[in-house]
């Protein structure tokens, strides 16, 4: 467990003028592999951090077992470095606890695809207002190149030299089919202020925000992204008023499509990525219930009746 600097945890009046900067979230060096993605991740969440102006004693991260696993140490906030694949029900735990908290939640593609699968689901359907990010590199990097559930089929490994053998399962998809499910979006790490404006857009999100986040591994999935970091003419923006818009991407994203947030059946036909790599918001419903709010309610919410 890791706790804020002692020089942020005092809560007097003082703090409620007190004006957050990047630097105030800002804690050790972070020691991932020089240019690894997980670093544009941690500046792009700190820069919502201090956006949303979260005192940081306020603000939990948790995460399980991984390269991105170690995103806490490098917070001043509170965080909770877990267990492999169990950083959700801890996340659930600290939320049902301290419902005042805001709770990011920072998973692998190992960690939440595979050992942690069941409670990706249950998180999914609970729907407790948090944030979870799965910065998916498609490998189990901090075991020096292990097939992942989301490698693609053919890739070698450590695992399985010859190749992955099964094909890869779809973060997007899946939770989509999840019932209860109320927010998916996806974005890349190469492509800052989008992924800004998506971890932003989930955050303010009521209820349990899913965000994958294509991450790029130098050491052993180097040419995952590449085709799509290279030629912007692979990737696919989703955009409407509910979803993301970043105004900067126009010139040189040309392929947009009009995508309302608000459709669940076309979500989950976009998430099929058809040869394009889609970033945007795919889904978003605010009118589900949301369980740290409905345990403490008597009767059923309008949205089960
Ligand atoms: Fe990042 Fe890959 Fe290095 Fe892990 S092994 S820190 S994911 S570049």
């Amino acid at each position: 467990m890791t706790e804020p600097g002692c020089s942020l945890l005092s809560s007097g009046p003082a703090d409620e003028d007190r004006e957050w900067t990047m630097e105030d979230y800002a804690s050790a060096l972070a020691r991932w592999c020089p240019g690894c993605g997980d670093h544009a991740v941690l500046t792009a969440t700190e820069r919502v951090l201090e956006t949303e102006q979260l005192p940081p004693e306020q603000t939990v991260f948790v995460s399980g077992i991984g390269c991105s696993s170690r995103f806490p140490h490098y917070l001043r906030t509170y965080g909770f470095h877990g267990v492999h694949g169990r950083a959700l029900p801890i996340a659930t735990g600290v939320k049902l606890r301290r419902p005042d908290l805001h709770v990011f939640v920072v998973m692998g593609d190992g960690d939440c695809c595979s050992i942690g699968a069941g409670h990706w689901i249950h998180a999914t359907r609970y729907n407790l207002d948090m944030v979870a990010l799965l910065l998916d590199n498609g490998v189990y990097g901090l075991t020096k190149n292990q097939t992942s559930p989301t490698s693609p089929q053919g890739k070698p490994s450590n695992t399985q030299p010859r190749g992955a053998i099964l094909p890869p399962i779809n973060p997007l998809s899946a939770t989509l089919g999840v019932t209860n499910v109320s927010f998916v979006a996806q974005t890349g790490d190469w492509l800052p202020a989008h992924m800004y404006e998506t971890i932003l857009a989930a955050y303010r999100h009521r209820g349990f925000a899913f965000v994958r986040i294509l991450q790029r591994c130098p050491q052993y999935t180097t040419d995952l992204f590449e085709g799509a970091v290279r030629d912007p003419g692979l990737v696919e923006l989703l955009v409407h008023p509910d979803g993301v818009t970043v105004p900067s991407l126009d010139r040189i994203y040309k392929n947009r499509r009009e995508h309302d947030p608000a459709d669940l059946d076309a979500a989950r036909r976009l998430a099929e990525p058809e040869g394009k790599i889609r970033l945007g918001v795919f889904y978003r419903n605010e009118t589900l219930p949301v369980y740290d709010e409905t345990r403490r309610t008597p009767t059923l919410s309008s949205a089960q009746k």
